[in-house]
């Protein structure tokens, strides 16, 4: 029984495949729709396979316009210019699709009683009956005879009894991809350009006072208008691939045939600075190994310092091209392109991985360590044997930093530059940072003779951490005095909550010493046993 039904499936299938061919498809897409994609990174490879395994073809800038042809999982292959390759679809965001017409075909009957047959020939038997004047869409034609398709059959009408008629049906996507119902919206202002009036206006998800607020915009700045409500409200694009709508009263903004060309009132740029409300206070997590910190929002501006991969930063604020705005040293704000991070609600406890998931291995994993450089900028700290105090503990830091972020920890740097943070600004960047132990490095100075290294601790709960990492520093530095974790009242452990260990790492004024801590081989080591000190210190 199964077996037989099997088999007239099979023959039913395969009746089909044979029959199917010899009829020509009418309905038809006359023009395939075309995605125009924007580069959203600073340099984006493109491979000639959907791997970072395949070889890079070309290298596309920012902003450049590609032409999608299809996706494979993460990747999407792309045309730029007469270069064919592939791209991870991360980098990329949809600008807009053409319009997408297709052809529709309908036969109209000329004559009342016309048979619809169950095949191309009078010799089929009759299914039913079209009066004159009713359609039905043309699904093939063969010979003298049209497939078509009513509300009740689908069947075959001779040629000779019906007209054909072509209608073309056009559905326009926005850039979002959300189709625009033609009949709810007007298209006079489609292409012109709304500006904001007021000081700030709120970009909503729909046409509606009530609706979701996606951001706010600001004061003269422009947008095209992609779309117009019958309750006039304007449909623009915000931020980079993001849509919403905007009250277009004429008390909110006003429509202008072409972009306006003055300069707004607050010296912003007239595509204006967006607000998107619902991601400043989140974190954002660096997926990039180094990402460089700008003074503004575009990759052509200055570039103040580098910030590493793993680390969190508070969103201060989010441009309409995605760049967040950070605090990433003591007192110093500047802007990263939202494109190689991960933003999310609440502070990552652990480090994010390229493809997003949590790392596992890493003995410091999720740890968040402040490292502090003492002294820099106008205060060099001690300066003893042509060396800077501030120079050897920003070099230190560095090299800490590296070992730290190796390890797992999450670091975050009081400074990575030449710059002064005060005391109190150290103590508060780590409130903020609220880290699992802040390190503050210094070298000391003191008579010719003294030597070694130190470990101070303030709080009576520092003391063990002080311990563990003295500990690990004699393990790395054999050759180096070793002169214990002692008690001392210091400010930026005092005033700090957080357990919390300063080093002295040695004596610049010990001629013989100096020499030793001037070497990446010294920092190297002291870098290597303060981590395994803290390693051992949360296991
Ligand atoms: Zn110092």
């Amino acid at each position: 029984m199964k077996n037989n039904r099997f088999k007239f499936m099979f023959l039913l299938l395969l009746c089909s495949i044979l029959i199917i061919p010899s009829f020509v498809g009418v309905r038809q897409a006359n023009a395939a729709s075309t995605v125009t994609m924007k580069v959203n990174a600073e340099s984006l490879n493109m491979r000639s396979g959907p791997s970072t395994n395949y070889k890079v073809v070309k290298v596309l800038k920012m902003g450049s316009k590609v032409t999608k042809i299809s996706t494979k999982g993460t990747w999407t292959k792309v045309k730029s210019s007469s270069t064919t390759g592939w791209i991870s679809s991360k980098y990329v965001v949809k600008v807009s699709t053409t319009a997408t017409s297709s052809t529709t075909k309908k036969a109209v009957a000329t004559v009342s009683n016309l048979n619809i047959r169950s095949g191309a020939g009078t010799s089929y038997k009759s299914l039913g009956k079209l009066s004159k004047g009713t359609s039905g869409t043309v699904l093939a034609e063969k010979n003298s005879w049209v497939k078509i398709k009513t509300s009740k059959y689908t069947g075959w009408v001779s040629k000779s009894y019906v007209s054909i008629t072509t209608k073309k049906s056009t559905s326009t996507s926005s850039s979002n991809g959300s189709t625009v119902k033609p009949a709810a919206t007007s298209t006079a202002n489609v292409g012109k350009y709304f500006t904001v009036k007021v000081d700030s206006l709120n970009v909503r998800k729909s046409s509606s006072a009530s609706s979701t607020k996606l951001a706010v915009i600001k004061k003269n700045s422009s947008y095209k208008i992609l779309a117009q409500s019958s309750n006039n409200w304007v449909k623009i694009t915000y931020a980079t691939g993001k849509t919403g709508w905007v009250s277009a009263s004429t008390s909110y903004g006003k429509i202008t045939k072409t972009k306006p060309t003055t300069s707004s009132s607050n010296g912003n740029s007239n595509t204006g600075t967006v607000v998107p409300s619902t991601d400043i206070g989140k974190y954002f997590t660096i997926t990039a190994d180094s990402l460089n910190v700008r003074k503004s929002a575009s990759a052509t501006s200055t570039k103040l310092d580098t910030v590493k991969y793993g680390s969190s930063f508070k969103i201060l604020d989010k441009s309409s091209n995605n760049w967040i705005k950070i605090t990433y040293a003591t007192g110093k704000t500047g802007w990263v392109s939202g494109s190689y991070g991960k933003i999310t609600k609440s502070k990552p406890t652990k480090p994010v991985s390229n493809d997003g998931t949590n790392t596992s291995d890493g003995s410091l994993s999720g740890k968040v360590i402040v490292v502090d450089a003492g002294h820099g900028g106008s205060d060099s700290g001690a300066v003893a044997n042509g060396v800077l105090e501030k120079d050897l503990n920003l070099q230190v830091a560095l090299a800490l930093r590296s070992k730290l972020q190796a390890a797992g920890a999450i670091v975050k740097m009081t400074r990575t530059t030449d710059i002064f943070p005060t005391l109190y600004d150290r103590v508060s960047f780590s409130n903020m940072m609220k880290p699992d132990a802040f390190i503050s490095l210094h070298h000391d100075s003191a008579t010719a003779s003294a030597r070694g290294f130190t470990v101070l601790y303030t709080k009576g709960k520092d003391s063990t951490l002080a311990s563990y990492i003295k500990q690990g520093m004699s393990n790395s530095l054999p050759n180096m005095v070793n002169r214990g974790h002692k008690y001392q009242n210091l400010y930026v452990l005092r005033e700090n909550p957080q357990i919390g260990v300063l080093v002295e790492l040695g004596f610049i004024t010990n001629l013989q010493e100096v020499q030793t801590l001037k070497t990446a081989t010294f920092r190297n080591s002291a870098a290597n046993g303060i981590t395994n000190g803290l390693i051992n210190y949360f296991k």
